[in-house]
């Protein structure tokens, strides 16, 4: 199975973890909000958490056990929603952390979901498909009580695909009957969504073409690096070729590449398709991951992990803008360095919020037992993304506020509003925002 791309140079665990990189914005939004502490507490730790074995007879007779997690963080809004990542780096800590992350995006966005991420820590690229299906299906059956479409809807993220969604939904449908709307991202013929696979990068691109004019650039002729040409950097790649971009840099797990004159990225993407290494690209200069960082460009598209643009490199940075494609790509420090050199940063919960909004559709055909076409997909996503993105730009200007902290603010401030509606909470909890 092909690996999404982990670029080496990730902030060192010790500087900051993926949680405290989220309960830092939760912080820092919920004090211009006024969010109370108690209710802080409750806003901000995880509604449920489920860790269980996974274990595995491999070809040698032994048993390795992962360890697989689901993390529900808040359902005030709907069904927790959230992608299952395979990854050796995973843990509680980090599920919780992403979980956290998906309560806000899906808020932000106004999709009627709650937050949840799961994930097991197992390097894929180390198991055949035969062994990942089994701890697919071993990890559903261990869950399966508290998953539900409507209670709770995996979908893909890092190191999952169509064909993980497809075993899950599979799994699923043996203990409960036939339910595609199990989990998002599956397959075409098992009642996934077109323009799914596309859609977090095309999100991206949308949240570039929207903020472009801040900076007076335009999409064509705009240079474009990307770090991890994985699925959310590959499709954000080639629609800003298709729109005319230059993508001059890009780098997955094995290395980095440069090319002045641009990198055709509909080669890169079926070179990565076949199991190419980015290195190994004809006619592109390889370079290090750091000096990736510091191409001088247009827009950095940061694709892979979470930490990898960090206080160590910030300073580095030669973007005019960054669209976060990954989830927590930038830790605080780094943030406010690159505030300092005055990048443009258009944060996570927003930028990446294109597969979940996509996600929303697919379920929505599935319930109704209907597909539509790709356009009519695309179109609403483009609402969706434009609607979202100028609301945080309107927030974030009234209040003087960065486009991350408006985003979280904006975000929690409608969490709020449903938990108090349901009675959970109240106006000294968390203040009244008409
Ligand atoms: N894993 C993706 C994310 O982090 C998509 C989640 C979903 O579609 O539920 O946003």
């Amino acid at each position: 199975m092909a690996t999404q791309a982990q670029p080496e140079g990730r902030s060192p665990r010790a500087e900051v973890s993926n949680r405290e990189i989220v309960d830092h914005w939760f912080d820092v939004a919920a004090d211009r909000i006024g969010v109370a502490d108690d209710a802080r507490v409750v806003l901000r730790s995880s509604y449920r958490e489920v860790a269980v074995q996974v274990p595995l007879r491999q070809a040698d007779g032994r048993i390795h056990c992962y360890q697989g997690f689901r993390v529900q963080h808040n359902g005030a809004r709907g069904p927790y929603k959230g992608g299952v990542r395979y990854h050796p780096e995973v843990d509680l800590d980090e599920v919780r952390a992403l979980a956290s992350l998906m309560t806000w995006k899906t808020a932000l966005v106004d999709v009627p979901f709650g937050g949840a991420k799961g994930g097991i820590d197992c390097d894929p690229s180390e198991l055949v498909s035969d062994e990942l299906q089994k701890i697919t299906r071993s990890f559903i059956d261990k869950i399966a009580k508290v998953i539900g479409p409507q209670r709770d809807i995996p979908a893909p993220d890092v190191n999952t695909n169509a064909q993980v969604m497809a075993w899950m939904m599979d799994e699923y449908g043996k203990l409960y009957g036939h339910t595609p709307a199990i989990v998002t991202g599956k397959p075409i013929s098992l009642g996934g969504s077109l323009g799914r696979e596309a859609a977090t990068g095309r999100g991206v691109v949308l949240c570039f073409r929207e903020a472009a004019p801040l900076l007076d650039l335009r999409p064509d002729g705009a240079t474009v690096v990307i770090q991890g040409f994985g699925n959310v950097g590959g499709w954000a790649g080639r629609i800003m070729a298709q729109l005319g971009a230059k993508v001059i840099g890009a780098s997955d797990a094995h290395g980095a590449i440069h090319g002045e004159a641009g990198l055709d990225a509909e080669a890169l993407w079926a070179h990565v398709r076949a199991g190419g290494r980015l290195p190994d690209f004809p006619g592109a200069d390889v370079i290090t991951p750091a000096e990736l960082l510091a191409l001088e460009c247009d827009v950095l598209i940061p694709a892979a992990l979470g930490g990898m643009i960090h206080a160590a490199n910030a300073d580095a940075v030669n973007a005019r803008m960054i669209v976060e494609g990954a989830n927590s790509p930038t830790t605080p420090r780094a943030d406010e360095i690159l505030a300092d050199k005055g990048v443009l940063v258009v944060p996570d919960v927003l930028a990446n919020a294109g597969g979940v909004i996509v996600s929303y559709f697919e379920w929505v055909q599935n319930l109704q037992h209907l597909a539509w076409d790709e356009r009519k997909v695309n179109d609403r996503l483009g609402t969706r993304m434009r609607k979202a993105f100028r609301a945080v730009h309107h927030r974030a200007r009234e209040e003087g506020e960065s486009l991350r902290v408006a985003s979280y603010a904006l975000a929690i401030e409608r969490v709020a509003q449903a938990a108090r509606d349901r009675g959970y909470i109240t106006e000294a909890d968390v203040p009244y925002k008409p």
